[in-house]
C-alpha cells in the first residue's frame, strides 16, 4: 500500500473520521493507534464497497473495546514485603464468540499494549472460522528472577479478581509472554478454589487437567505450517532455507522444531539479551532445556555447542543472512533499518510469530521489495486455534490425539493462508496477505455485528 507523504494512504472520509477521534481520545496508547490505523487502512475497498459498515458504524463500534477492566493486584513477596502490580483485563468483541486472548505478565505490558493485543486478537479468532470474540489481559508484573512461591502468590491473587469477569462462555484467557504452562496451572488452581467449578476456563493448561495434546507447539508450528502454505503457493518451500527465529519462548522453540521437520536450518536465535549464531543449526532441545528447565539465558547455548557465536544485544539478529525471518519475540522488533538488512542480505520472506513485531516502516519496505510476509494475526492464529480446539474437548469431555489436533492446525492454517489470499485478490491486492488477512478477519465479525443490531 502506497502513503503519502504523512505517510497515510487512506482517503475514506468515514475512515478517516473514525481514526482522527480514535486518536484524540487514545492519545497516549501509541501501540493500539499503530494497530488500529493497519487495520483501518485496508478496509478501506471493503467499506466503499458496502455502505452498511458506515450506516451502522461499524467501524467505529469495532475499534472500541466492549469492556475494559483494571485492578490492583497485591502480593507478598519472599521477603515478607507487600507489592503492588496493576492488572487488565479488556473484553474487545464478543460477536462471534467469547472473549478470547492470552494473558501477558511483563514490566512492559499497560493499557495501550492490551488493547493493541486484543483488537488484533479480533481479527484473529475471526480467521481461525472457531467461534471465538477478541480480548486480551496482563499485568505489568516480572515472573523473571521470581521464586515458584512468589509467582503462584502473585497468580493467585490476579485470578482471585479476575474471576469475577471470566467463565467458559463469557471469557476464556490463556498464556502469552511470561505466562506458560506454571502460570496457567496457578491461575486455573485459584479460578477453580473460588468459585468451586472445574471448567475450561483457561486454556493452555497441563494435560492432566483438561489440556490439549499440541497446544504447546500450536504457534510455532502453525506459524511454520502458514509459511509453508505460501512457500508452496508460490512455488516454493523450506527445503534448505537459512532461517532467522528472534526469541526463545515458546513460539521460537516450537517454530525451529518445525522448520527442521521442513527441511529448512535455524542459524540464529535470541532472548532481550543477545543473539546466537550456529551455523550448523540451532538444535531446538538445547534451548527448551536453557530457558524451560534451567529458565536461563540464551548465552549458555555456548556451554552446548562452543563452535556457536554470541552477539551482546538482541537487534543485530537481523544483520544474519537468512531466506526466511520468523520474529518471534515482541511488538516493533524490527524496524525500518533492521527490515533493509534483511532485504540486502537476500531474505525472501518474513512471517511473524510475534504479534505486531514489524514496524510499519518495516512493513513498507517488504511491499517496496516484494518480498512475502506473513502479518501476525493470520501467521500466528495456530495458538489461539489449537486454544479453541482445547475449548472443544473440554466441552466434550473428550481429549483428542497429539496427530489430530496436529492435523486440525494445519489445516486450518492453510485455510487462513487461502482466505487471506483470496480477500487479498478480490479487492485487487493480489498477494497483500496483509490486506487479505484484515478484511478476511473483519468480515466475519462484521457480519455478525450486523445481525446483531446496536449493541
Ligand atoms: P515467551 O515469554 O515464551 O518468550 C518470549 C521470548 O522473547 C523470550 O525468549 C524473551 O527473552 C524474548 N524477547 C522478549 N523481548 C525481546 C527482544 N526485544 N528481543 C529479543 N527477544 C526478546 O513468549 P511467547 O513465545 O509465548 O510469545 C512471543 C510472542 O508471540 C509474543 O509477541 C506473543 O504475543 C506472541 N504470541 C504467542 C502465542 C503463544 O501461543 N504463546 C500465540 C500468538 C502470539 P527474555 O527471556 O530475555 O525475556
Amino acid at each position: 500500500m502506497r502513503k503519502d507523504a504523512d505517510g497515510m494512504s487512506m482517503k475514506n472520509a468515514y475512515l478517516l473520521s473514525v481514526l482522527e477521534d480514535l486518536k484524540k481520545k487514545n492519545a497516549h496508547e501509541p501501540e493500539f493507534l499503530q494497530a488500529a490505523e493497519e487495520v483501518l487502512e485496508s478496509l478501506e475497498p471493503v467499506v466503499e464497497a458496502d455502505p452498511r459498515y458506515e450506516q451502522q458504524n461499524i467501524i467505529g463500534r469495532i475499534v472500541e473495546p466492549e469492556r475494559v477492566v483494571m485492578f490492583r493486584v497485591p502480593w507478598v513477596d519472599d521477603s515478607g514485603r507487600v507489592q503492588v502490580n496493576r492488572g487488565y483485563r479488556v473484553q474487545f468483541n464478543s460477536a462471534i464468540g467469547p472473549y478470547k486472548g492470552g494473558l501477558r505478565f511483563h514490566p512492559s505490558v499497560n493499557l495501550s499494549v492490551i488493547k493493541f493485543l486484543g483488537f488484533e486478537q479480533i481479527f484473529k479468532n475471526s480467521l481461525t472460522t472457531l467461534p471465538m470474540g477478541g480480548g486480551k489481559g496482563g499485568c505489568d508484573f516480572d515472573p523473571k528472577g521470581k521464586s515458584d512461591g512468589e509467582v503462584m502468590r502473585f497468580c493467585q491473587s490476579f485470578m482471585t479478581e479476575l474471576q469475577r469477569h471470566i467463565g467458559p462462555d463469557t471469557d476464556v484467557p490463556a498464556g502469552d509472554i511470561g505466562v506458560g504452562a506454571r502460570e496457567v496451572g496457578f491461575l486455573f488452581g485459584q479460578y477453580k478454589k473460588i468459585r468451586n467449578e472445574f471448567t475450561g476456563v483457561l486454556t493452555g493448561k497441563g494435560l492432566s487437567y483438561g489440556g490439549s495434546l499440541a497446544r504447546t507447539e500450536a504457534t510455532g508450528f502453525g506459524l511454520c505450517y502458514f509459511a509453508d502454505a505460501c512457500l508452496r503457493d508460490n512455488g516454493q518451500s523450506f527445503q534448505g532455507k537459512r532461517v532467522v527465529v528472534s526469541g526463545s519462548g515458546n513460539v521460537a522453540i516450537y517454530a525451529n522444531q518445525k522448520v527442521n521437520q521442513l527441511g529448512g536450518r535455524v542459524v540464529a536465535m535470541s532472548d532481550s539479551n543477545g543473539y546466537i549464531v550456529d551455523e550448523n543449526g540451532i538444535d531446538y532441545k538445547i534451548i527448551k532445556e536453557i530457558k524451560e528447565v534451567k529458565r536461563a539465558r540464551i548465552k549458555t547455548y555456548l556451554d552446548y555447542v562452543p563452535s556457536a557465536k554470541y552477539v551482546e544485544g538482541c537487534s543485530g539478529i537481523w544483520t544474519v543472512p537468512c531466506d526466511i525471518a520468523l520474529p518471534c519475540a515482541t511488538q516493533n522488533e524490527i524496524d525500518g533499518a533492521s527490515a533493509q538488512a534483511l532485504i540486502a542480505n537476500g531474505c525472501k520472506g518474513v512471517f511473524e510469530g510475534a504479534n505486531m513485531p514489524s514496524t510499519p516502516q518495516a512493513i513498507a519496505a517488504y511491499q517496496e521489495a516484494g518480498i512475502f510476509f506473513g502479518p501476525a494475526k493470520a501467521a500466528n492464529a495456530g495458538g489461539v486455534a489449537t486454544s479453541g480446539l482445547e475449548m472443544s474437548q473440554n466441552s466434550e469431555r473428550l481429549s483428542w490425539t497429539f496427530d489430530e489436533v496436529d492435523a486440525k492446525l494445519k489445516g486450518i492454517m492453510e485455510g487462513i493462508y487461502a482466505a487471506c489470499a483470496a480477500a487479498a485478490e478480490q479487492f485487487g491486492m493480489k498477494g497483500n496477505l496483509q490486506a487479505g488477512a484484515n478484511i478476511a478477519g473483519f468480515l466475519k465479525v462484521a457480519d455478525a455485528m450486523l445481525w446483531q443490531g446496536v449493541c
